[in-house]
């Protein structure tokens, strides 16, 4: 599953992180995900449970989840936006191509360790 596998580099991520600053545990894990970013989040916390539980750095981590909105960027002008609803048209200001420059993506955004 894909959500799995995300969250397998995802924890991997967070035990590279402790390793440097050399804490021995996770208090939390913030994350964004994106509008557009095919992840059920359901999933992803069911995922992050099943995984943390093998980790003892992560044993009593809590998941944050952060939504990150969808941004456009029309290719035509260069007008960055935010879309008022789900339906990615054109450029808001001159009816231009557009494609989605934020929103798709699952980010670590921060660690709290001890
Ligand atoms: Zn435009």
């Amino acid at each position: 599953m894909h959500e799995y596998s995300v969250i397998s580099s995802l924890m991997d991520l967070c035990e590279a992180h402790a390793r440097k600053h050399h804490a021995s545990k996770i208090e939390r894990v913030v994350v964004s995900i994106g509008e557009r970013c095919a992840m059920d989040k359901q999933l992803f916390v069911s995922a992050f449970e099943t995984f943390k539980e093998e980790l003892e750095l992560c044993k009593d981590a809590i998941l944050e989840i952060v939504e990150e909105k969808v941004e456009l960027t029309c290719l035509a002008c260069g007008h960055v936006f935010v879309p008022p609803s789900l339906e990615y048209g054109a450029c808001e200001k001159c009816g231009g191509k557009v494609r989605i420059s934020k929103g798709t993506q699952m980010t670590l955004l921060s660690l709290e360790m001890v």
